[in-house]
C-alpha cells in the first residue's frame, strides 16, 4: 500500500495561510460556516450523481452533517456523508486555490500592497477563504475522506505551515470528516452553546440537517420552499452568501412561486457589488438549477439570458425530468418557458425599483447597466422593456436620466434623441460636437460604455424617436426651437468669408477628408470631425479599428 506523501502548498495558498493564521481576525467563527457549506455542497453533488448512479447512495440515503465537540482532546469534528474525495481530488482541491473568490481576495491584497503599502486583511471576512479558514482556529487540520463508489479512504493533514501530507486511512462509509485541533486561544469554540449559536446564525438555511449529537441545529429545509414572509433578511443574507459564494448583501431579492404549464420556484438575488467575473469572456451565469430539491447544475445557459448573468440564487422546478443530462437540459422547451418567465419577472421587479427608489437604482445601474444593455442586442423582443430601465448621463439633469425624461424635455421641432459616444466620459462631456446643442439647450446623451456603440447599431428608436449620433451627418439644428443665440444673427454676415475659408481648407486636405462644411454645431471650437450620414460613427470606427476589424 501507498505510504505517506508530503507536498508543499501552492505558493498562493501558502501566502493565504500566513494571513489566515496570523490574523487576529475578530470574526473567526465563520470557519464553521465555510466547513458546513462545503459539507452541504458535497451532499448536493452526490445527490445529483445518484440520479443516474443510484448505487452510489445505496444503504444510506439520508444526507446529514454531524458536528461533535471533544473538550478533552480539544477537537471539533464536522462529518458529512456527501460525495467525498479520492487521492487526486485531495491533491487538486486542498493544496491549491480552487475557489475563485479566494483568488479574487488575493488580488485585492496585491492591489492594496501597491496602493498604500499595506494589505486590507479585514477583507478576509468579506470574501471568506473557504476551507482554509479552518486554520484561523486550528493548529492542525485532519481530513479523512472516502469518495462515493470507491473503496480507499485517505487522510489529508496539515498544520497550515507550508506543507500537507496525504496517506491511506480507514473510513467505513463514503463522505468526509474534518477534524480541527483547536488553538489555545480559540477554546471558546469548544462550547456547545457557542456552536449552536454559530450554526443558527450562518447555516440555518442549509437544506440538510446539521446535528450536534441528537439535536438538529438548523431548519434543514430548503429555504426557497418556505413562505417568503417567514424568511428574515438575515436568513436571506446568509443563504445568498452560501449560494453565491459572495460576501456582500443582496441589493434585491426576488422570491416567488409560479404555477402553470411549467411550475417553479425562484429565489433570485441581485448583488449590491459587481461580481469579479462579470466581464469575463465566458459570460457565465451563476443561478443554480434544482429539480424537485435536487441540485442539477449551476451554469445552464438555457436558464437565464447572459445579460442577466449578475443574478445569483436558485430556480427549482418539479416539471423538469430529473434524469435529463445537463447538455440536453439546455434545449428542453420547458426550460425555455422558465427562462421567459424569469426574464420578464426580473425586468418587472427592476423597473418597479427604478421608479420607486431612483436613488437605490443608481447603484444597480452603475454596477450592471453595461451588462443589461447587452440585452438590447441579444433580446430583440424585449428591447422596448429593456430601454425603459436604461439610464444615461446627459448634458442635462444631474445623475441618471431615463429615455422618458429625455423625451419629455425634447424641444419643439426636435425629432431625434441625440447622443454622443466615446470611451472617455470626461472627454465626450467636453466634446466640441456638443457646442451647438448646448447653446440651443438641446439635451444630448453621453454614452461611454463600450457596449453602447454596439446596441446603437441594433436599436433604431425609442417611442418613435430615432437615435442620432451628433458626430455623424448634418446636425439640422435650425429646425429646432431652442434658446436663440447671438451667433445666429451674426451668421449671415460671415457667410461669404466662410465660403472662401472652406475652399482653402478643402484644397489643403485634399483626399484626406470627404468634405468640408460650415456647421452650426460649433460655438467655441473652430472645427470638428464628423462622419457622413450613411457612414460609420467616428468612435465606432476607431473602436473597430483597434479590435482589428
Ligand atoms: P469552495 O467551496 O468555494 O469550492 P473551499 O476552499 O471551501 O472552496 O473548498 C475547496 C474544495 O475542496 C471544494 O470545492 C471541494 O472540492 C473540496 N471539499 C472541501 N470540503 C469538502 C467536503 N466536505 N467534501 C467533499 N469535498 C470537499
Ligand atoms: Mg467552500
Amino acid at each position: 500500500t501507498a505510504a505517506k506523501e508530503t507536498y508543499s502548498f501552492q505558493t498562493e495558498v501558502g501566502r493565504l495561510l500566513d494571513i489566515v493564521a496570523g490574523s487576529l481576525y475578530s470574526n473567526r467563527e465563520i470557519f464553521l460556516r465555510e466547513l458546513v457549506s462545503n459539507a452541504s455542497d458535497a451532499c448536493d453533488r452526490l445527490r445529483y450523481l445518484a440520479i443516474t448512479a443510484p448505487s452510489l447512495v445505496e444503504g444510506d440515503q439520508q444526507f446529514r452533517i454531524d458536528i461533535s465537540l471533544d473538550a478533552k482532546a480539544k477537537t471539533i469534528t464536522i462529518r458529512d456523508n456527501g460525495v467525498g474525495m479520492n487521492h487526486d481530488d485531495l491533491l487538486e482541491t486542498l493544496g491549491t486555490i480552487a475557489r475563485s473568490g479566494t483568488a479574487a481576495y488575493l488580488e485585492t491584497l496585491d492591489k492594496g500592497d501597491k496602493k498604500n503599502g499595506k494589505s486590507d486583511l479585514s477583507l478576509i471576512g468579506q470574501f471568506g477563504v473557504g476551507f482554509y479558514s479552518a486554520f484561523m482556529v486550528s493548529d492542525r487540520v485532519d481530513v479523512v475522506t472516502r469518495k462515493a463508489g470507491e473503496q480507499e479512504a485517505w487522510l489529508w493533514s496539515s498544520d497550515g505551515k507550508g506543507e500537507f501530507s496525504i496517506e491511506p486511512a480507514e473510513r467505513d462509509e463514503r463522505g468526509t470528516t474534518v477534524t480541527l485541533h483547536i488553538k489555545k486561544d480559540a477554546k471558546e469554540f469548544l462550547e456547545e452553546t457557542r456552536i449552536r449559536h454559530i450554526i443558527k446564525t450562518y447555516s440555518d438555511h442549509i437544506g440538510f440537517p446539521v446535528k450536534l449529537g441528537d439535536e438538529t441545529l438548523n431548519e434543514a429545509s430548503a429555504i426557497w420552499t418556505r413562505q417568503p414572509k417567514e424568511i428574515t433578511e438575515e436568513q436571506h443574507r446568509e443563504f445568498y452568501h452560501h449560494i453565491a459564494h459572495a460576501f456582500d448583501d443582496p441589493w434585491m431579492t426576488i422570491h416567488n412561486r409560479v404555477e402553470g404549464v411549467v411550475s417553479y420556484i425562484n429565489l433570485l438575488y441581485i448583488p449590491s457589488t459587481q461580481p469579479f467575473d462579470l466581464f469575463e469572456p465566458e459570460r457565465k451565469g451563476h443561478v443554480k438549477l434544482y429539480v424537485n430539491r435536487v441540485f442539477i447544475t449551476e451554469d445552464t445557459s438555457g436558464l437565464l439570458p447572459t445579460w442577466l448573468r449578475f443574478l445569483r440564487g436558485v430556480v427549482d422546478s418539479e416539471d423538469l425530468t430529473l434524469n435529463i443530462s445537463r447538455e440536453m437540459l439546455q434545449t428542453d422547451p420547458k426550460l425555455a418557458k422558465i427562462r421567459t418567465g424569469l426574464t420578464k419577472k426580473v425586468l418587472t421587479e427592476i423597473k418597479k425599483k427604478a421608479e420607486k427608489k431612483p436613488d437605490e437604482y443608481e447603484t444597480f445601474w452603475s454596477n450592471f447597466g453595461a451588462v443589461v444593455k447587452e440585452g438590447l442586442i441579444e433580446d430583440a423582443t424585449l428591447r422596448d422593456r429593456i430601454l425603459e430601465i436604461c439610464r444615461f448621463t446627459s448634458t442635462q439633469g444631474s445623475g441618471q436620466v431615463s429615455l422618458a425624461d429625455y423625451v419629455g424635455r425634447m424641444k419643439e421641432g426636435q425629432e431625434a434623441i441625440y447622443y454622443i459616444a466615446g470611451e472617455d466620459a470626461a472627454k465626450i462631456a467636453h466634446s466640441p460636437h456638443l457646442e451647438g446643442f448646448k447653446a440651443k439647450g438641446i439635451e444630448v446623451l453621453l454614452l461611454s460604455d463600450p457596449v453602447d456603440e454596439f446596441w446603437m447599431q441594433h436599436v433604431t428608436e425609442y417611442e418613435g424617436k430615432p437615435f442620432k449620433s451628433i458626430t455623424r451627418g448634418a446636425a439640422d439644428l435650425d429646425a429646432i426651437k431652442g434658446e436663440e443665440t447671438a451667433d445666429e444673427k451674426k451668421e449671415d454676415d460671415d457667410a461669404a468669408s466662410i465660403d472662401s475659408l472652406i475652399a482653402a481648407i478643402r484644397q489643403e486636405l485634399g483626399a484626406e477628408v470627404k468634405d468640408v462644411r460650415s456647421s452650426k454645431r460649433l460655438t467655441e471650437s473652430p472645427v470638428c470631425l464628423i462622419a457622413d450620414e450613411g457612414d460609420m460613427d467616428v468612435n465606432l470606427e476607431r473602436l473597430l479599428k483597434r479590435h482589428g476589424r
